[in-house]
């Protein structure tokens, strides 16, 4: 297939812009053809124009209709082959293995949305019957489910090009709730983002899509994702990458005339506690652990662990010793791109000015461009609580440690943290006994908490919750991985008196799609 560096306004190739940028391949530094034009603020109109009238025929289509488009488009993506992963590696530096998993991921993300849409019980349809007889006023009948919202603003990420960018999780989720999708491409990779928009394309128009189901527009500059943030045709967001980014965005819907939901998932620091049995019971594991899942991916990971906690004992000073002794070996890898990098070296540069902070140990270093050295720094948990900016992401392959003096100081710097996506409690069953506030007080920091584990890996599943309170994300209340992600892209809507014939299978008595209801306040599948 060859890349044209088009947008795609719906299945109508356009490029009526005069800027354009390449890819940069971020292991050598060199550009990738072709020139991708940044589209224009009348090509994103005419995008979500399409998005607009491509809402009602996508809504009404069957759930079956709209489950084979999912999986189609997995297939499609799937019969891409090498050229696919070939151009992911090319602009992303990401390992082929990581690449061909990750591909596998979007693909079986794209059919567990299908599952949830052919299987309809995810409408959340709740049934009150009508009681005339009703003293002093009769009943009504009000039959409420869940509705889609409108055309979505789908932001790819940088950090994972196939599993959070063009097919990834925002837009099957969007898709799979009724909702046409706008994607604003990431210019990190462009041609992926191309590639796989095309499979898209050809997914929608094999199995009957409306025109303008979905669009992508590509810009190298900001200008472009505000424009159709803007745009009050836009109904939702869905965004993953900085705080920075996904801050600027929610300001923007927020102040639109018609304000919309921003679902930004802009990352966290992700505290890992390790209370006093498991350094005495597993200390050299945990350390590799650590190590291991700081580095994994050049870090590049949402869920790094960016912040580790432990009381002062002989047991965590061999800890720390043996990451001192094991980490200069690690070679990390190249970052994603440039801009990236540097951030990535400027804010260790922060971090290791800050007062109180020592630099443990850090890894191999290469001559080569863009290339990130693993780092973790020690100090004490009243740093923390002196300089609360310890705790933000640096995006990378670094963490930092802080040690307490005992148990209060460690709860004490548990209750002082923000909102992250997840925390992570290493113990024995002793221990959790032991820290059970703990645990209470990082169910009101976090999303998820994760027992003798580490955060790296999110499970694409039904009960996953990627998300968190803020910074972590804009709406805690909402996920970005796994199949409760299709609720964000919808809004409850209730029919009052409405005859049978005219109310969608979902509410009709007979349940011809034999569905989980709530009727009369009872959950029933009849
Ligand atoms: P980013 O700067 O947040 O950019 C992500 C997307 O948001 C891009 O498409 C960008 O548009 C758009 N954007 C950013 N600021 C905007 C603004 N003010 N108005 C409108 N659109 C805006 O993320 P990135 O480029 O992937 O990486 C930069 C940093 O983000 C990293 O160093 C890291 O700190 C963080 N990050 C976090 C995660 C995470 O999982 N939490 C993932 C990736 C990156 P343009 O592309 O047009 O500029």
């Amino acid at each position: 297939m060859t890349l044209t560096g088009e947008q795609f306004i719906g299945f109508e190739p356009k490029a009526q812009g005069q800027t354009s940028f390449q890819a940069v391949n971020p292991a050598t530094g060199l550009s990738i053809a072709p020139n991708f034009v940044e589209a224009t603020s009348e090509e994103v109109h005419m995008a979500v124009q399409k998005a607009t009238q491509a809402f009602l025929p996508y809504q009404q289509l069957s759930s079956e209709q709209r489950a084979i488009f999912l999986d189609a488009i997995g297939e499609h993506i799937l019969a891409l082959g090498d050229q696919l992963i070939n151009r992911a590696q090319e602009e992303t530096a990401l390992p082929q293995g990581r690449l061909q998993g990750e591909r596998g991921r979007t693909i079986n993300q794209l059919k567990l949305f299908a599952e949830v849409v052919r299987e309809g019980s995810w409408v959340d349809a709740r049934i009150d019957k009508a009681n005339p007889d009703r003293t002093p006023f009769p009943k009504p009948d009000i039959r409420q489910m869940l509705i889609p919202l409108g055309p979505v603003a789908v932001f790819g990420a940088s950090n994972f090009p196939l599993a959070f960018s063009v097919a990834g999780g925002d837009t099957a989720s969007a898709l799979a709730s009724g909702c046409p999708v706008v994607i604003k491409a990431h210019p990190a990779h462009p041609g992926t983002s191309e590639l796989v928009f095309r499979a898209i394309l050809q997914a929608a128009e094999a199995t009957g899509m409306p025109d303008g189901v979905a669009s992508m527009v590509q810009g190298g500059s900001i200008e472009v994702g505000q424009a159709l943030v803007s745009h009050p045709g836009i109904q939702a967001v869905g965004f993953t990458g900085s705080l920075k980014g996904g801050r600027a965005l929610f300001n923007l819907a927020s102040q639109r005339p018609n304000p919309i939901p921003v679902y930004a998932e802009m990352g966290s620091t992700n505290p890992v506690f390790l209370l006093p049995g498991a350094l005495k019971e597993r200390r050299e594991a945990l350390a590799s652990g650590l190590i291991q899942s700081v580095s994994l991916g050049v870090g590049q990971f949402c869920t790094n662990p960016g912040i580790v906690f432990g009381v002062e004992s002989e047991e965590t000073n061999q800890f720390l010793a043996q990451i001192e002794r094991e980490l200069p070996s690690l070679a990390a890898g190249t970052m994603l791109t440039a801009n990236i990098h540097q951030s990535y070296v400027h804010g260790l540069g922060e971090v290791a000015a800050t007062e109180g902070i020592d630099v443990l140990a850090k890894g191999k270093d290469h001559a080569t461009p863009n290339f990130a050295q693993a780092a973790v720094m020690r100090a004490q948990i009243s740093d923390l609580l002196q300089h609360p900016e310890l705790e933000e992401e640096v995006f990378g392959p670094s963490t930092i440690f802080f040690s307490g003096k005992n148990k209060t100081e460690l709860l004490a710097a548990a209750n002082s943290l923000s909102g992250h996506l997840t925390a992570t409690i290493h113990g024995t069953e002793e221990d959790l006994m032991d820290y059970q506030e703990l645990i209470s007080i990082l169910q009101q920091k976090v999303g998820r908490l994760i027992f003798n584990g580490f955060p790296t890996g999110v499970e694409v599943c039904h009960s996953m919750m990627h998300g968190g309170p803020y910074p972590a994300t804009t709406d805690s209340r909402s996920t970005s991985v796994g199949t409760l992600a299709i609720k964000r892209f919808a809004r409850p809507f209730c029919f009052q008196a409405f005859p049978e014939a005219v109310l969608p299978p979902e509410l009709q008595d007979a349940n011809p799609r034999q569905i989980w209801r709530l009727v009369d306040g009872t959950f029933q599948q009849h």
